[in-house]
């Protein structure tokens, strides 16, 4: 069987994390069956549908590296590729809603009531097995007794989701219907229309939710909810993914880090967990710190520019190795790349600033006497390396019999702001002689 999949959005102007996860599984059985991944936009709902709330959606998907197999124009006369194609909009189909609709009602088995158009729902239980679920019976509930036919056209034309999800799987021949557990309870309407179009419904696996750690569910509003904010807060595509997979995913071997490659191979529909999943910021932020340190250079170094220039930097007139040094101090110590504006900022500013606190517990005479003899041997190095940086403060602690400490410390703060970063030996040798005995400079004026 030629496995045919569908991650089927509706734009609300959002993509949640639950939603790009049930795209990446999509895409993942697609890929792991050598099937067909499709996008389909379920915007038949006008009021809500903006070409803004379709680009995050696309935008989200890409930078996730989900491409999309199939659209309306894949190919020209000649059958060769227009380059990507699609995604498939529900509301350029309405044609195919209204002849399906006829054939329902030509079949007795639509009716129009009250300027809308109903299903007539058979009365008896529903089984459905799902892969994920398991098989679930579905009876109708009391309210549903009483009346269960469902309305599949409203009285202002508008095709109902029941009817158009359905219409499109079929006509789409998907084969696989992967999607949120929320949907379980439409499955029941589903499988009836399909029967009434007098075609075998698709095989169904619901992924369960994902809740926030306290086990809540997450709304719009919680921390990690919004694809778009991993985007803007310095998270690679990558770890996402790798994270996204192994929420209500397991390769049952407990390794948490896993190529793309690998995740194709091994993953499967029956491994999806059947429990809700709790999201993990700090596991996240883990994963993405692996992902950054084990990033290849030049990649890390434009995602770092990036961040840098999101936050303000402007770098285009500092010279690129400066700034590849600089940036690379810090490949292992970020999280997220936004940090980097913090950790790396001093290494962009012209003039450094001080915060009250660090000005008071820093700087001092004794600082200010430790300051003067590093400025004086610092000058007086030839080779400006931390090799022979790091001499000078041995040999000037060792001078005063004292711990480095006593020289490291002044030293860190005066070219940094800061009392943490990059390794000091090396972040001096970066800035460079003049730019050091600038700020040493700055600092003693502080020391009194
Ligand atoms: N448009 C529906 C949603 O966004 C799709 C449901 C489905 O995948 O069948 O929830």
């Amino acid at each position: 069987m030629h496995v045919r999949v569908r991650f089927a959005p509706s734009p609300t102007g959002f993509l949640h994390i639950g939603g790009a996860r049930t795209a990446l599984f999509n895409w993942l059985y697609a890929r792991h069956t050598g099937g067909t991944f499709i996008l389909r936009i379920e915007d038949t709902d006008a009021a809500r549908n903006t070409e803004s709330a379709v680009n995050i959606i696309i935008e989200g998907l890409r930078w996730l590296g989900l491409e999309w197999d199939e659209g309306p124009q894949t190919s020209n006369a000649d059958g060769r590729s227009m380059g990507q194609a699609g995604p498939y909009f529900q509301s350029r189909r309405s044609a195919i809603y209204q002849a399906r609709v006829e054939e329902l009602k030509m079949k007795g088995l639509a009716y129009e009531h009250e300027g809308a158009v109903k299903f007539r729902m058979p009365r008896e239980p529903i089984t459905i097995n799902d892969l994920v679920v398991g098989e679930v019976r579905r009876e109708l509930t009391d309210r549903e007794s009483k009346d269960p036919d469902f309305v599949i056209v409203r009285s202002d034309g508008q095709p109902v989701f029941h009817l158009v999800n359905v219409v499109d799987d079929l006509e789409m021949d998907i084969t696989h219907v992967i999607r949120g557990e929320d949907h379980l309870s439409n499955t029941a309407k589903h499988i009836a229309l399909f029967n009434a179009f007098g075609t075998p419904p698709p095989r169904y696996a619901h992924i369960p939710l994902i809740l926030n750690t306290d086990g809540s569910k997450m709304s719009k509003r919680d921390q990690g909810a919004s694809l778009i904010s991993y985007m803007q807060e310095g998270f690679v595509p990558e770890a996402v993914a790798n994270y996204l997979c192994l929420l209500g995913w397991s390769p049952k071997d407990n390794r948490e880090i896993l190529a793309q490659s690998e995740i194709i191979s091994r993953f499967d529909l029956p491994q999806i967990l059947r429990h809700n999943a709790r999201f993990d910021f700090t596991k996240l932020r883990w994963l993405n710190w692996e992902y950054i340190r084990s990033m290849e250079r030049d990649r890390y170094l434009k995602l770092a520019v990036s961040a840098m220039e999101q936050a303000g930097f402007d770098l285009s007139k500092v010279p690129p190795d400066y700034t590849a040094a600089a940036l690379l101090t810090c490949k292992e110590k970020v999280q997220q790349l936004s940090e980097l504006a913090s950790l790396a900022g001093f290494y962009f500013r012209d003039d450094m600033t001080f915060e009250e606190s660090v000005r008071a517990k820093e700087f001092n005479p004794e600082s200010g006497a430790c300051l003067l003899r590093l400025k004086s041997s610092l000058e007086a190095l030839d080779l400006f390396s931390a090799d022979h940086i790091q001499q000078v403060l041995k040999r000037l602690a060792a001078e005063s019999y004292v711990k480095m400490s006593v020289f490291v410390h002044p030293l860190r703060v005066a070219c940094t702001g800061s009392t943490t970063g990059p390794s000091l030996y090396h972040l001096v040798e970066i800035l460079g002689k003049s730019r050091v005995i600038h700020r040493l400079d700055q600092a003693l004026a502080l020391c009194g």
